[in-house]
């Protein structure tokens, strides 16, 4: 990421209050003009307002953050004013939600169309490899999930060119920030109650955001389901929190008893959720990857299930793209009708006409490994130089990645608050709609959008992550 212009803000009059006029490209809110003390003064309060309700993250520079709990904490970064978006697209990527944790489940169930579509990637790909290995034994053992839990996250950006609100992705597991994210839409609710009025902008136009008391009630339900009152939520998270389970001390603690619980340290599980093991880095040793298929024989609700997280890889969200494959798995016209309208272009690498182009003009193409968690793509001349090398390898490590049209969303001036600096840039935004899927059998007791994640990032960067270091937290505000 390229570093953002410090601050040096220009005084004047608040330029706001504009509606999309002609081509709709212009800003509602102008910050250019914005008051710079008036600025200052939100910066403070949003400051203040975050340390005392939470919106905050470990501070890595702090030794002990991260070890002992309440030590060492800094706000997460958040950009200062929601940023403006069309209700249409909201309202169209809201809608979109339940058909994509019922495309997921539906895609999770078929074990031939996640193997066959993964077979070349996984001779590319030792990590996706390993996933499916475990999802081979759970097909052997004919291991049934008769209760499905999915909280997921489905990412959008709105395509400056042709207006389209189009996906980036699907994520089934360890989908990031349905707590903060919601903390940053009643952050920005709350300055725009205060200062709404001299920036001409009202603040229930800031869409509700209830992400994570929804996902709360959601692995509740699960629980309930379950249906062992002694039973436990269980969260594995990466090494360095507390008081959860990592892999490690999973795979050394737990045991599976012969009627199929899952117990670890002495306490039975109800549902697993993972907040750790998206990554090669979660799995060091054996020890993870022991952990991982001890969780997965169990009877415990998982979420995600193996299948879940092979349905929310890159390769899969291409295969979903070709003609006739969404037929498969969703009945409804008007739904698929629905889900292709937000299709960006998606290629496999087989592909020697679309490889072909992407060499002559790789800027308008992003290549994508079967990775999550922000930082593991391919931009601009790289996407060249990857293609060429691959090429000239003519191994099959083509296969571990797919090609995606590269979006081009509005740009537009930000505030963007970091470790209580408030730096003005250029931005790019992405709106990740959460959802939430739990079913019994036949019986599906939860499908639903819960919340909404907005990220801005500098235009000058490509990546998105906000833990990556690339984006900052954001709410929406409705046009
Ligand atoms: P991850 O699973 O690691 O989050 P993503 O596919 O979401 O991978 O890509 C990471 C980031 O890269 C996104 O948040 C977005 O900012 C950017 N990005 C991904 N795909 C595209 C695309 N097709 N066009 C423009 N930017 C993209
Ligand atoms: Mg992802
Ligand atoms: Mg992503």
């Amino acid at each position: 990421a390229q570093p953002s212009q410090v601050l040096p803000l220009q005084g004047g009059k608040v330029e706001v209050g504009e509606t999309q006029e002609g081509n709709g490209t212009r800003p509602l809110l102008d910050i250019r003009g914005i008051d710079q003390e008036l600025v200052e003064k939100i910066e403070y309060d949003a400051l203040v307002w975050s340390s005392l309700h939470g919106l905050v993250v470990g501070d890595k520079s702090v030794q002990r953050s991260g070890k002992v709990p309440g030590v060492g904490m800094v706000h997460a970064p958040f950009a200062l004013l929601p940023m403006p978006f069309p209700e249409s697209h909201w309202k169209q990527a809201c809608e979109l939600a339940p058909i994509f944790n019922e495309l997921v489940d539906r895609v999770s169930l078929d074990a031939k169309f996640l193997q066959d579509s993964l077979s070349r990637t996984k001779k590319a790909d030792a990590f996706t490899s390993r996933l499916l290995d475990i999802h081979s034994k759970m097909v052997e053992i004919n291991k049934k999930e008769d209760i499905r839990l999915g909280l997921l996250r489905s990412d959008y950006m709105v395509d400056e060119q042709t207006k389209l609100l189009l996906q980036i992705e699907t994520n089934t597991i360890s989908c990031s920030f349905p707590g903060l994210g919601c903390l940053v839409s009643d952050l920005h609710r709350s300055l725009l109650n205060h200062y709404g009025e001299f920036l001409a902008l009202d603040s229930k136009r800031v869409p509700n955001n209830p992400a994570a008391s929804q996902f709360v009630e959601a692995l509740a339900k699960a629980w309930t389901e379950y249906n062992n009152p002694r039973a436990v939520v269980m969260l594995v998270v990466q090494a360095d929190e507390r008081n959860m389970k990592t892999l490690a001390e999973i795979d050394a603690e737990g045991e599976l008893l012969p009627d199929g619980t899952l117990v670890v340290g002495g306490q039975a599980i109800a549902v697993v959720y993972f907040r750790a093991g998206y990554t090669p880095n979660d799995y060091p040793s054996e020890s993870e990857w022991r952990a991982r298929l001890l969780m997965e024989q169990s009877s415990a609700i998982k979420c995600p299930s193996i299948s879940y997280h092979l349905a929310g890889t890159k390769k899969i969200q291409q295969e979903l793209v070709k003609p006739n494959v969404l037929e498969r798995f969703v009945d409804n016209k008007e739904d698929i009708a629905k889900l292709r309208k937000c299709f960006a272009g998606l290629w496999s690498l087989d592909d020697s006409d679309i490889v072909k182009d992407a060499i002559e003009r790789p800027g308008l193409y992003v290549m994508k490994p079967q990775r999550e968690g922000g930082g593991n793509n391919i931009y601009g001349n790289d996407v060249r130089e990857a293609l060429m090398r691959l090429q000239k390898e003519g191994s099959e490590a083509d296969a571990a990645y797919i090609l995606m049209q590269r979006i081009f969303p509005t740009v537009s001036h930000t505030f963007l608050m970091r470790n209580g600096i408030c730096y003005k840039d250029d931005t790019v935004s992405e709106l990740g709609i959460y959802g939430a899927y739990l079913r019994n059998k036949e019986k599906v007791i939860l499908n639903d959008q819960c919340g909404y994640l907005m990220r801005t990032k500098a235009s000058s960067s490509d990546e998105g992550g906000v833990a990556a270091g690339f984006a900052v937290l954001d709410s929406l505000y409705l046009t």
